[in-house]
């Protein structure tokens, strides 16, 4: 995310960390630097100008008090992310539920936004939180559109409002109005209504956007926003501000290679938050927006407070409980132990995305490893360990040749990577041991020493590629993460 412009900040701060004494003259120095990843970066020139001007305005009279801190270059790094954080709207800014049931959400935008997907992501994060939301399908123009959201639906199992088939087909005020009356009447107390997009704001569609926001008057109008268009996509959000109005922004497709123009100047041209963030296109590649872990991520900090709570929520609950209690009671930490932690992992989602969220993930070397890691390493290594028997889970000592074939075989792989996960689990097993016994440190969350990438050789294996993590006595990543921060 933002991998050239983190960079250029990162590279700008290099130089100024080497002064013990900071004069005016490397204050211009770096602010120019940053003035020039921002631009390239397709920030608004009206953004760049006043965030420069108020990093300046509050470094400047400070510089020599500043030079009698230990680290200046420090205090400079800490304006400037306050700064950023700044223009990427401050503080979080989360939904406002109606008083009275049920809060209506109208997802607007342009087409090919990301709206229709969104809805879904929404949806789902609702429903994780206890809500019981559901779908209206207002999006009658672009073909499929209504198709797309029962199937989104269906897939994480929330209702969808679809009484008309859309491909021009419907009227979508009707259909909108419809939705909200069948919602609260089913108890409903969240609606989602997607609706059409157009491939610019114009008249047709601000009027349409009107005429539906007037129908249900929703608790919030989201205006949705491909990250990778840039300041475009800026322009089209403050003219559909302008012409209709919209409470908060969500950025989506923020994982490709969106050069950050869109994220850093939207909140100031729109003077609208962003809410959230989409990140992929599963529906669980979803964020919370913040902005202090965006500005973290720019500045080349990554973003520790996110990985450690994917870690919490994957490991929350029975996995959690069990494995340290057996790590506590003495008990032989097994393979279906292992089992258990590698379905943990799945859940936390991709193992590329979230330790892209380490500290100088974006640097150039960790950068090329992150690029090279193989999400699919994870699945082929559960396939290895599901091919046994419960007796060879419980003590893989039984695995002699045969049985490794069979396994081999059954898992698809090549017995020298049943080999090496076995070898790799026993000295883990091992390393478990001798933590026991007072020679290493209690874990957090989940017990030590597993692979930290589990991986085996073969076809499609990076072997020697992946990332190695630094020596940690912690097998949870957030507290590695944090330890090599
Ligand atoms: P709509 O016209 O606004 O409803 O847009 P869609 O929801 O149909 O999305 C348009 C395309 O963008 C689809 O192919 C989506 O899969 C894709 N897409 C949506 N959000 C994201 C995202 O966050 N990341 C990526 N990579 N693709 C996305």
């Amino acid at each position: 995310m933002f991998d050239s412009l983190s960079a250029k900040f990162s590279s700008a701060f290099s130089s100024l960390r080497g002064k013990g004494r900071i004069k005016a003259g490397d204050l211009d120095e770096i602010t120019s630097e940053i003035r020039s990843a921002l631009l390239d970066s397709d920030v608004a020139v009206s953004v760049v100008d006043s965030f420069i001007s108020q990093i300046k305005e509050r470094a400047l009279p400070q510089l020599d008090e500043l030079n009698k801190s230990t680290n200046p270059s420090q205090a400079i790094f800490n304006i400037v992310n306050e700064e950023l954080v700044g223009i990427l709207g401050g503080t979080a800014r989360r939904i406002r539920y109606a008083k009275k049931a049920p809060t209506v959400i109208l997802l607007t935008g342009l087409q090919g936004a990301g709206k229709t997907s969104l809805a879904g992501k929404l949806a789902k994060y609702l429903k994780d939180q206890g809500n019981t939301p559901i779908l209206v399908a207002c999006d009658l123009a672009r073909p499929n559109a209504v198709t797309q959201l029962q199937l989104v639906g269906d897939s994480i199992s929330v209702p969808v409002f679809a009484p008309e088939p859309g491909n021009g087909v419907g009227d979508p005020v009707r259909v909108a109005k419809d939705g909200v009356k069948f919602a609260a009447e089913k108890l409903h107390n969240i609606v989602i209504v997607d609706t059409a997009g157009r491939l610019g704001i114009d008249a047709q569609l601000m009027a349409q956007a009107k005429q539906i926001r007037d129908a249900i008057n929703p608790d919030e109008v989201l205006y949705v926003v491909d990250a990778m268009v840039g300041q475009d996509a800026v322009r089209s959000a403050q003219a559909f501000g302008e012409g209709v109005g919209f409470d908060a922004v969500v950025l989506t497709k923020l994982d490709g290679d969106a050069r950050g123009g869109a994220a850093l100047s939207i909140t100031q041209i729109t003077n609208k938050p962003i809410m959230f963030a989409a990140t992929g296109e599963k529906v669980t590649d979803f964020d919370l927006f913040y902005p202090d872990r965006m500005a973290s991520r720019i500045l080349g900090l990554g973003d520790i407070q996110t990985l450690a709570e994917a870690t919490k929520n994957a490991f929350d609950g029975d996995t959690a409980a069990k494995l340290e209690s057996k790590f506590a009671s003495g008990e032989d930490f097994t393979l279906d132990d292992f089992l258990a932690q590698l379905e943990a992992m799945k859940k936390m989602g991709s193992m590329t995305k979230l330790l892209g969220m380490l500290p100088g993930a974006n640097s150039g070397a960790m950068k090329k490893q992150l690029e090279q890691f193989d999400d699919t390493e994870l699945i082929r290594t559960q396939a290895i360990v599901q091919s046994m028997t419960p007796l060879e889970r419980r003590d893989p000592k039984v695995l002699n040749g045969s049985r490794r074939a069979r396994i081999a075989k059954g898992s698809g792989r090549a017995v020298s990577d049943v080999n090496s996960l076995v070898e790799r689990f026993t000295g883990a097993q091992k390393m478990m041991k001798q933590m026991r016994s007072g020679k290493g440190g209690m874990p957090a969350g989940m017990p030590p020493g597993m692979p930290q990438f589990p991986q085996t050789s073969g076809a499609n294996s990076n072997k020697g590629n992946a990332p190695k993590a630094k020596k940690s006595r912690s097998g949870n990543p957030a507290k590695r993460a944090a330890e090599s921060s």
